[in-house]
């Protein structure tokens, strides 16, 4: 099982909230229970938000890589970083775990070119152009929805940043990019991209999620879309009925609200946490809706180009069944149940990313 996107360094490890080497009652993420999920291959996010930027975002993304290497290093036993496809099919063999470090957000490099060799040095194998903020060199998707940054797309340096990647060997997250930034990148880029955390548009209309005409691009790029688990993605009518859970209990969250400096989504998270698990899954779309998104891209351009991005840790809810890294099997048994044969299923899983890395690997010798 490979997760192409999990963000356990900057929510649980630099946060303090969780030692992962032992089960934890918070938090998605645990070396006990990726082990339980049967996962061979874990990215790794490194992620800020737009908060930082110039001046401290790249000490920070070092400091969150400078965590990943001592919880690695800590149990060798259990997981090592994995340089090349090769590594990780080694080290799953072995029954470990293969670790992966990417960087979630363009603003981490702050404008310059020495900082994403620096990252890549360091073994980022993937940098996201954007998170929900714009970069000075490219639109995110949540600004192009405001019209803030109306359809700018990439710059001249964008654009070098790309021709960058492609040569380093590093790969391209086009997860929270904006459309034009998403279809500038795939006319520059000589490699494969990845789409590491989103859903389909036509089955839940929010800007995070790929339109159709998207997908197709995807599959022509010869690029893997790593399926969401965020019951936001999954289900547009997830956010009604969130709402209606924080009007009950307003006074409670507004008291999160501030004890987590207006992170709203920290503060959703902890509710949730808070109020009776059945409770909770009354909101949560089923499992078969998130199925139904890799029917859709399946149906549009092929079993090659779907892959898994669970984002555990970073979102505060997740479909039915897949409450942590621990629950990847239930996915396996919904797939099958679905129809899916054990090829088909190890592509998802395991293939169509390991084929995007090895496309970077080969042409970065
Ligand atoms: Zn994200």
């Amino acid at each position: 099982m490979t997760d192409m996107h999990n963000d356990a360094i900057p929510t649980l490890v630099m946060s303090g909230k969780a030692n992962m080497a032992t089960r934890n009652r918070v938090g998605n993420t645990d070396l006990p229970r990726l082990k339980e999920g049967g996962v061979g291959l874990q990215v790794f996010v490194l992620f800020c938000d737009g908060s930082y930027g110039p001046g401290n975002a790249f000490q920070y993304a070092n400091q969150m890589a400078d965590a990943l290497d001592r919880m690695v290093r800590k149990h060798p036993d259990k997981i090592q970083y994995a340089t090349t496809v090769a590594d990780a099919v080694h080290l799953k063999a072995e029954g470990k775990i293969a670790a992966l470090m990417a960087v979630e957000g363009g603003h981490m490099i702050e404008n310059r070119m020495d900082y994403l060799e620096q990252l890549a040095g360091r073994g980022a194998k993937y940098l996201t152009l954007t998170w929900n903020n714009s970069t000075e060199w490219a639109t995110s998707a949540a600004d192009e929805m405001r019209g803030s940054r109306n359809f700018c797309g990439l710059t001249a340096f964008g654009r070098q940043v790309i021709n960058k990647m492609n040569a380093l060997g590093m790969m391209i997250d086009l997860s929270h990019a904006g459309e034009q930034t998403f279809y500038d990148t795939l006319r520059v880029t000589e490699k494969p991209v990845l789409v590491t955390h989103s859903n389909c548009y036509t089955l839940a209309p929010h800007y995070r999620n790929l339109k159709d005409d998207q997908i197709r691009a995807i599959g022509d790029n010869g690029g893997v879309i790593g399926i969401n688990f965020y019951s936001g993605f999954v289900d547009s009518g997830y956010q009604d009925r969130l709402e209606k859970l924080l009007v009950k209990y307003q006074s409670r969250f507004d008291q999160l609200v501030k004890e987590s400096s207006s992170n709203r989504m920290y503060a959703v998270r902890e509710l949730l946490n808070e109020l009776p698990p059945e409770e909770v899954l009354t909101i949560r779309p089923p499992l078969a809706r998130l199925i139904d998104h890799i029917d859709h891209i399946v149906a549009l351009v092929g079993i090659e180009h779907v892959g898994i991005g669970s984002d555990f840790d970073g979102a505060e809810s997740y479909v039915r069944e897949l409450d942590d890294v621990a629950a990847f099997p239930r996915l396996k048994g919904g797939l099958l149940a679905r129809g899916y044969h054990e090829r088909d299923i190890e592509n998802i899983f395991n293939a169509n990313f390991e084929r995007v890395w090895k496309a970077h690997e080969l042409n970065s010798m």
